[in-house]
């Protein structure tokens, strides 16, 4: 049937929706069907029973909601969110909530598990979950963004928790989001700060919490580079993606000496080989709200943005767009995975034969989720840390993890995605088998 779709599929409109469905189909499923393979590949490398390995792999809890708002035209609009709680053997269940057109009950669970991996590699107190809802958030109003995070928020408040799922920001989403789950969340529980992370300042927010995943990528860069001998200082680095991830990665890679050579975002790419003005462009960016028309590069086509010519790579938005399309052509050495699973495992297989070494997401992007936990720490204990010992915590855990990782990696005669897959997935089973399943 796809392949009658792919022929047929020119002469008619309706056949080419199918056909775009059937793909973003098959995208998702390979989040899912990816996450799955890296843990049962690390779940073998461990010889972990398989009756453990089920049960780490299934999630703990699924849950998806109907969220109907009136729009500002009066028109009613039905959105359907998700949030997927993976594994609390460590302890309460931590991650995002998204907001983009893509999401699927796939992709958040494959999002969720990786969270488990992930605050097990930084050695937080802390399983994994992930939300988000299908909707494309740039195509609602501000009040029509309060009311869905409202409505959603009361579909799943007796279900989150400062000591059971504690959310956070994600793509689409930010302080402002965080700041509504928390008033909404309030009215069924009282004032309770620490049921999200990401806040506003002004709510209990972190110092730091913002720039946290980028520096928590620039410190995970550093630490790879030093294993080759080499510092930040003159690597070329190519980012894709200018969100809160991108854009702070650039911005202290560059302050770090590093020359980003080209970015790209939903508006278009640009490239400057003497290195771009990153000062300058996050003005641009702020003014005009995306990279396109930025004087001071030269226009690309966002689809080469992976394979331009550079030392270090970056991808910091979608997952999956490292694959077996582009794999061969690209040319940095190093790839730092900003963004949650962008490098699908064919793709993974390429680059280990052309010798490209991967820092995998659950380790470099592990920033955010840290100076979260600093941000939860902060709210029970009911007292403000400033931002240098805010930056100087994440360093420590960045250091922290990347050993870590590398130990697993010798252990196992293996590369660095399964030396932190190791990592993890062994800490939540030791946590497992230690919690016992008495009834
Ligand atoms: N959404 C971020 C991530 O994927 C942060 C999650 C958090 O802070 O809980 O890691």
């Amino acid at each position: 049937v796809f392949r009658w779709i792919i022929e047929k599929g020119s002469e008619c409109s309706c056949l080419h929706i199918v056909l775009q469905a059937h793909r973003t189909h098959i995208k998702n499923m390979n989040a899912l069907a990816a996450t799955n393979r890296n843990f049962k590949l690390a779940a073998r490398l461990l010889g972990l029973d398989s009756k453990l390995e089920r049960s780490l792999l299934i999630p703990f809890r699924e849950i998806k909601v109907e969220c109907t708002i009136p729009k500002d035209d009066g028109t009613l609009a039905s959105y359907v969110g998700f949030r997927v709680q993976h594994d609390n053997a460590r302890g309460p269940m931590k991650g995002g909530i998204r907001y983009h057109p893509e999401v699927d009950p796939d992709e958040v669970n494959a999002l969720a598990q990786l969270m488990t991996w992930k605050t097990a590699v930084a050695n937080i107190p802390y399983g994994g979950a992930k939300g988000g809802i299908g909707c494309d958030p740039a195509g609602l109003s501000i009040s029509e963004l309060e009311r869905l995070t409202r409505v959603f928020t009361q579909k799943i408040h007796d279900l989150v928790g400062v000591h059971t799922d504690v959310p956070a920001p994600d793509m689409g989403t930010g302080p402002q989001t965080m700041a509504w789950i928390l008033d909404e969340y309030s009215k069924f529980h009282g004032y309770s700060p620490a049921v999200v992370t990401g806040k506003p300042i002004d709510l209990g927010g972190s110092l730091g919490r913002d720039a946290a995943t980028g520096r928590g990528v620039l410190f995970a860069t550093e630490a790879l580079l030093n294993e080759y001998g080499k510092s930040i200082s003159g690597q070329r680095v190519v980012i894709q993606g200018f969100g809160n991830v991108g854009s702070w990665a650039a911005q202290l890679i560059s302050e770090s000496g590093g020359k980003v050579v080209a970015v790209s975002d939903i508006t278009g790419a640009i490239k400057n080989s003497n290195g771009i003005d990153i000062p300058a462009l996050l003005k641009h960016v702020k003014e005009t709200k995306g990279v396109r028309g930025f004087h001071g590069a030269d226009v690309i086509d966002p689809k080469s943005i992976l394979v331009e010519d550079c030392d270090v790579l970056i991808p910091a938005a979608l997952g999956g767009v490292i694959n077996r399309e582009n794999a061969n052509d690209i040319k940095a050495k190093f790839i730092i995975e900003a963004a949650n699973h962008p490098t699908d495992p064919e793709a993974d297989e390429i680059l280990a034969k052309k010798g490209v070494v991967i820092l995998p997401d659950i380790y470099a992007n592990s920033g955010g989720v840290t100076v979260s936990y600093f941000e939860w720490v902060q709210n029970i204990q009911g007292f403000m840390w400033d931002e240098e010992k805010v930056n100087d915590e994440l360093r420590t855990y960045m250091t922290k993890g990347f050993k870590a990782v590398k130990e697993m990696c010798k252990t196992h005669a293996c590369d660095l995605r399964m030396g932190a897959f190791t990592l993890g997935v062994n800490r939540v089973a030791r946590a497992t088998v230690l919690r016992g399943w008495e009834a």
